[in-house]
């Protein structure tokens, strides 16, 4: 991890402006289209981190957990938007306010890991799924091979509240039940993960969520200060009090390397088990 920068208010919204690269994206963020706003509005209510991964272990570290979004570089633009449009839609569906208990019993532990469970399942939805539904140019722009949704696209799924209550329902039942085809094994595949994704983190995440609480309480007595300069220094402190926590938890330049070590470790077996290699 390397080069972090912290940004929030309007210089967080606008860092995100520069950061989408097609048409469908840059054009929504200016024209404040709801579904995109929605998600902006609700991810950039605390501030967030950006920074340069520098370490294989990154790769499948989630550190948009603790509000640290990777800077990633995809050839392809539309590819690009995707990656960031889901991170976000995590940020977004995430809340670390429900847990602010110092919640370490196993009733707790099922209760969180069902939350993020739930927090990917629509942060899959939106960025695989609905974000077609709202720019129909994109899909050309994307993969050349053939992914999930194409298949709704093809019976004439639309952004209506019928569609998105079928589209829940099935990704449900292929993250459950998947059919026998290459696609779905997949989404049953990624939903497995997130199972062991959670159970490494099942002694450490109430740290996460305690220090993001108290971290998100701090940054929001700000706006009951009417001193602008004032209220800076709150949310600088708030700021300084997050990212001490990091820095706190980070060895060799990785947050949480041992979290990171465990899924990457798991990752590396399970594709090895996959393609017999
Ligand atoms: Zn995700």
């Amino acid at each position: 991890m390397k080069n972090c920068q912290i940004y929030y208010g309007q210089k967080l919204l606008y860092f995100i402006e520069k950061l989408w690269t097609t048409d469908e994206f840059k054009k929504a963020h200016r024209d404040i289209h709801p579904e995109l706003w929605d998600i902006l509005d609700k991810a950039t209510q605390y501030p967030i981190c950006f920074y340069e991964p520098n370490d294989p272990l990154e790769r499948s570290h989630f550190s948009t957990f603790y509000r640290y979004i990777p800077l990633r570089h995809y050839d392809n633009p539309a590819v690009n938007d995707l990656y960031y449009l889901h991170e976000l839609a995590h940020l977004a569906g995430m809340h670390h306010l429900a847990d602010s208990r110092q919640c370490e019993t196993p009733e707790d532990y099922k209760r969180w890991a069902s939350a993020m469970e739930q927090n990917e399942i629509q942060a899959s939805l939106i960025s695989e799924v609905f974000v077609y539904l709202w720019f129909p140019t994109l899909r050309q722009k994307t993969f050349t091979f053939e992914i999930w949704v194409d298949r709704f696209l093809a019976q004439g799924a639309e952004w209506t509240p019928e569609w998105v209550f079928v589209l829940n329902g099935e990704r449900m039942r292929a993250m459950e039940r998947p059919n026998n085809d290459q696609i779905e094994q997949y989404i049953h595949k990624y939903f497995l993960q997130n199972k062991i994704w959670a159970d490494i983190w099942s002694q450490s995440f109430y740290k996460v969520n305690k220090n993001i609480n108290l971290f998100e309480s701090i940054y929001d007595m700000s706006s009951m200060i009417f001193d602008f300069s004032k209220a800076n220094i709150f949310k600088d402190n708030a700021c300084r009090m997050w990212t001490n926590f990091v820095e706190e938890n980070t060895k060799y330049g990785i947050p949480f390397r041992k979290e990171a070590s465990q899924f990457s470790e798991y990752l590396g077996t399970d594709v090895k088990t996959m393609f017999k290699v």
